[in-house]
């Protein structure tokens, strides 16, 4: 292995390449081989595993998962690291490098074509953080094939994903999450390891999805984005955020409430899933 994920080695690469890192995309490269080790070790990597990697950067990731998973499809949107990924990685016949932005992406006909054995697919990333969030929600919703998520995310985005009912950190994205898979916070991750060294600290984060969602949701659509819209605006109760979105009068909204046994001055910060999908649904009926 050449190591690829070190500070020498990268300022090797990035010299020898006059590539110059870009912002725009969110370069934050890893320069450390302990923590490249631990993220593949977490994440289960092994021969019986296909692997969706999103932003290859140089490959210092991209090199760690070759050697361990049976194949790797990597995602990198910047057309100026393709030739420094094809030329170090020529040696792999288990790789394939896809010049394309993961939003745009076709990523279950590239699961087809790519992935000859029938294995399961999981996707391992350090993610672009300008666009976390729309791409962990853009996969969970159209690739069902992916049936594990190692994501490096920045931390406060770590803690959102991973929180529980009543604290700050508890949102929508934790529930759209939550409802589909479990989560787990794995490593946390020091921005010393990253170049250039970003303002803020990473954590890995895993999600497993499940096989069989423990939640029984009759109209689904509906569900996610009545949590969306139970989350607009913070400060405001679940009440009056429904009550803009869905134009039902505040009387009735406060009637289902009370009828159910919930506060009609409740926060959507103290509902957990279940009351999400129950209230859901009373709402639904009412429309
Ligand atoms: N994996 C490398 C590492 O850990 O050193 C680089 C990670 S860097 C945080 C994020 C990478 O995602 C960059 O290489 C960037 O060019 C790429 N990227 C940004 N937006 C993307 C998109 N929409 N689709 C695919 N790749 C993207």
């Amino acid at each position: 292995m050449k190591k690829i994920g070190t500070v020498n080695n990268t300022k090797r690469i990035l010299e020898e390449n006059g590539f110059f890192m870009k912002k725009k995309f969110g370069q934050n490269f890893l320069i450390d081989q302990n923590i490249l080790s631990s993220i593949v070790s977490k994440a289960e990597i092994n021969k019986k595993v296909n692997v969706i990697e999103i932003g290859p950067g140089i490959g210092s990731l991209t090199e760690h998962l070759l050697e361990n998973a049976n194949h790797v499809i990597s995602y990198e949107i910047d057309n100026s690291l393709i030739p420094i990924l094809t030329k170090e990685f020529a040696d792999y016949d288990n790789f394939t490098l896809l010049n394309k932005d993961i939003l745009k992406a076709n990523i279950k006909e590239d699961i087809k074509t790519y992935f000859k054995d029938d294995l399961p697919v999981y996707v391992v990333a350090n993610l672009p953080y300008y666009i976390t969030t729309p791409i962990i929600m853009h996969l969970l919703e159209n690739v069902p094939e992916i049936k594990r998520y190692s994501v490096m995310v920045q931390l406060e985005v770590a803690d959102r994903i991973c929180a529980n009912k009543g604290g700050k950190d508890y949102n929508n994205l934790t529930i759209a999450i939550k409802y589909r898979a479990q989560t787990q916070k794995a490593l946390t991750v020091s921005r010393n390891v990253f170049m250039p060294k970003p303002n803020v600290d990473s954590a890995v984060v895993i999600f497993d999805i499940y096989d069989e969602k423990p939640y029984n949701v009759d109209d689904e659509a509906f569900f996610l984005r009545f949590v969306k819209d139970a989350f607009v605006n913070r400060r405001k109760t679940l009440v009056n955020n429904i009550n803009n979105a869905y134009k039902l009068p505040k009387e009735k909204l406060e009637e289902i409430l009370i009828n159910n046994n919930f506060n009609p001055m409740v926060r959507s910060e103290a509902l957990d899933i279940e009351d999400f999908i129950l209230l859901a649904k009373l709402i639904k009926d009412n429309l």
